[in-house]
Parts: C-alpha cells; sequence; structure tokens
C-alpha cells in the first residue's frame, strides 16, 4: 500500500524501514496532521499517525474527501481519533493493541523511584559537588500502598513489578483482571483507593467520561502529600486544579509524562522559543514534579513491536485479513 508516515522521526523512518517488507511504499513526512494539514493525504489511500496528530470530525472529512481508506495508527491509544467520524466516513482504522506493557510500566516506576528518592534533585547535586543528602530523605517502597487507576495491559504490568517491591495495591477498574486479582490487587472504588494510597498512578485510556477524571473535588479525595503518576494521557487530569492542589502542598509529588496541552509542546525542540503555555512552565517551578515528554513507550522492544504490528495491519487489510487490531466505535469490540 502507499502510505503517509506522519509525525515522523528518524527512529521511526528507520525502524519502520527496517520492518517493512517491500510490499508497502512508505513515506515519511515530519508534518503534524490536523485540520490544516490535511491536504497532505492527497494520494494515500493509507495513513500511518502518531499520537500528536490530530484526527478529528474535519481533518477526517478531508481525508476521506482525498481517498485516505485506512488508518494504522502507531499507538495503542485511540483518542486522537473521531471514530464514530472515521467509520462514518467508510476510513479503517487499525492500532497497535498490544506492545511492551513493560515500557510503560517500568517508566511508571521510574518516575515514582525518582519522586520518592529525589534522584532528580541528587543528579544535579552532585554534578555541582554538593554531597549533602539534606532534602533527599524518601520512603521505602515496601509496605506502602499503591492505587492503580486502570488494570488493564499496563496496569497488570505494573502490579506484578510493586508485587514484588511489597507494596499493598489497590485497584480501580470497570472490569477486574483475574492477574491483578491472583497479585493480590484489592479492587475498591475510586473515592477509597485515593483516600487510602500513598502513590496513584493512572492506566486507563481517554474516553470523554474519563477526562478530567483527577479533578479538582477527585485530588482533594487523595491522603495528604500522596503522589500522583500520570503516564496514559494528559487531559485525564485538569491542570488547573493540579497546580492548586501543589500550591496547597497537599499533592506530595508529580510525574507527568503526559501533559493535557502537549499537543503544542511535546516531540519537537523549543529550546529557541519562549513557551507561551503559563500551566506548564508553572508546573516546571515544583521541586516535587518531573515532567518527561510522553516517552513512556519508548523502549527498544516496543518500538520493534510497534512498527512490526504496524507493517503487520498494512498487510491484513491489503489483503482483507481479519485483525485483532481493528478499532471500533462499538468499545465492548475493542
Ligand atoms: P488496556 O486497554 O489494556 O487497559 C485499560 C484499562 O482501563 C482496561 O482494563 C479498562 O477496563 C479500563 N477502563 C477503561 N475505561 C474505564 C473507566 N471509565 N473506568 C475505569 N476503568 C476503565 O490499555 P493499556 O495497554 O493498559 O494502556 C492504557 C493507556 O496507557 C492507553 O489507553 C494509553 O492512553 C496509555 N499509554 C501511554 C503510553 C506512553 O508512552 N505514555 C504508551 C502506551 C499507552
Amino acid at each position: 500500500m502507499r502510505c503517509l508516515v506522519t509525525s515522523a522521526r528518524p527512529y521511526d523512518q528507520q525502524s519502520l524501514s527496517a520492518a517493512n517488507d517491500g510490499h508497502h511504499e512508505l513515506v515519511f513526512v515530519d508534518t503534524v496532521l490536523n485540520a490544516d494539514t490535511a491536504f497532505i493525504a492527497q494520494g494515500y489511500p493509507a495513513l500511518c499517525p502518531f499520537v500528536d496528530d490530530t484526527l478529528d470530525a474535519k481533518t477526517l472529512e478531508t481525508i476521506a474527501r482525498l481517498g485516505t481508506k485506512l488508518l494504522v495508527l502507531r499507538s495503542t491509544g485511540f483518542n486522537h481519533v473521531d471514530i464514530p467520524v472515521a467509520e462514518k466516513q467508510g476510513i479503517t482504522v487499525m492500532r497497535v493493541r498490544d506492545y511492551s506493557p513493560y515500557a510503560v510500566a517500568e517508566y511508571a516506576v521510574g518516575l515514582m523511584l525518582t519522586l520518592n528518592r529525589h534522584l532528580h534533585k541528587a543528579y544535579n547535586r552532585v554534578r555541582d559537588g554538593n554531597f549533602l543528602l539534606d532534602g533527599l530523605l524518601g520512603f521505602d517502597m515496601h509496605g506502602k500502598t499503591v492505587g492503580i487507576v486502570g488494570t488493564g495491559k499496563i496496569g497488570a504490568a505494573l502490579a506484578r513489578i510493586l508485587h514484588g517491591m511489597g507494596c499493598h495495591l489497590l485497584g480501580y477498574d470497570t472490569v477486574p483482571n483475574p492477574t491483578c486479582q491472583e497479585l493480590g490487587v484489592a479492587y475498591v472504588s475510586l473515592e477509597t483507593l485515593l483516600a487510602k494510597s500513598q502513590i496513584v498512578s493512572l492506566h486507563i485510556p481517554l474516553f470523554p467520561e474519563t477526562r478530567h477524571l483527577m479533578n479538582a473535588e477527585r485530588l482533594a479525595l487523595m491522603s495528604e502529600g500522596a503522589m500522583l503518576i500520570n503516564t496514559s494521557r494528559g487531559p485525564l487530569i485538569d491542570t488547573a486544579a493540579l497546580i492548586a492542589a501543589l500550591k496547597s502542598r497537599h499533592l506530595g509529588a508529580l510525574g507527568l509524562d503526559v501533559y493535557e496541552e502537549e499537543a503544542n509542546l511535546y516531540f519537537k525542540n523549543h529550546c529557541d522559543d519562549i513557551i507561551c503555555d503559563d500551566s506548564f512552565e508553572r508546573l516546571l517551578t515544583f521541586p516535587n514534579v518531573v515532567i518527561t515528554g510522553h516517552q513512556a513507550f519508548f523502549t527498544r522492544e516496543a518500538m520493534k513491536t510497534i512498527t512490526d504490528t504496524t507493517i503487520q495491519n498494512l498487510d491484513d487489510y491489503s489483503v482483507g485479513r481479519d485483525s485483532p487490531n481493528l478499532v471500533s466505535a462499538n468499545r465492548t469490540a475493542q
């Protein structure tokens, strides 16, 4: 298939070209796909977008008019695509349903340990020749209660690691995961999880009903001084409420790999720009906040699976083979 890979970075080009069996004509552009740039789809029956591309109704209508029939997403999350509109426009959407859940789960643990043991401060101190330990006091993870919000593939991988560290685990999900139950995860209401956990880690997808799941009210339910980790999607947290919770010192630590307005910032180099997102800049001023630019997925193993699956999705579509990676507006079919 002739496929335009949008928001393509050098590593995408390298890994997708290596995975391509030669059957598909892949064209790489670093353009971010949205309603303003949708005209680039002209001549491409398939597009391969990433999470910073926006496939809203307007974009989908344009690309459908230009002849695009297939979207092969280089991601698990599909919140950046208006799926009902894609269906209406006759565009098939496929994703990478399963890639290393370990990449994201291990990264969430990395954020927890960084914040708990103040590694971000220690790194700079030692480089400055300052070997004082004041302000670096942490806590044992062993025996602490961690609340996992969303116990699907990534949540379960996280549960396994934290179980090994001797944590007590609470889970919140609409569908309890037997693997987590075997590990001793106790399923409770979101309110109970927030109140009882010293660390809360978010692993549910972004849907209209989960947008601002962590609002002012829910942040207030968290126990005093608790840590919040978000490696799922930025809009799960209301940023204004988050800043207020940090300023009041109610929230003790925050680790973000995703940010509500990341589309304007992430995956680009702004080092010579003035960043005008005041909320983002405010978050950076807190000593108990660590922010990274949506890199939790970024391991060799995950990239290989993402690219292999993307090529497999193109193969399956071209020969009309059924695939577990099809995304449908009917969520129970996912
Ligand atoms: P998954 O589908 O395996 O698990 C999601 C879980 O959330 C499921 O168990 C589901 O029942 C639960 N859930 C859905 N809606 C819910 C609701 N309203 N209330 C309670 N529970 C609900 O997905 P996964 O592979 O574990 O990925 C989780 C999310 O992680 C993805 O949707 C994506 O947004 C994010 N992600 C981030 C990165 C990154 O690099 N930062 C990489 C991959 C995935």
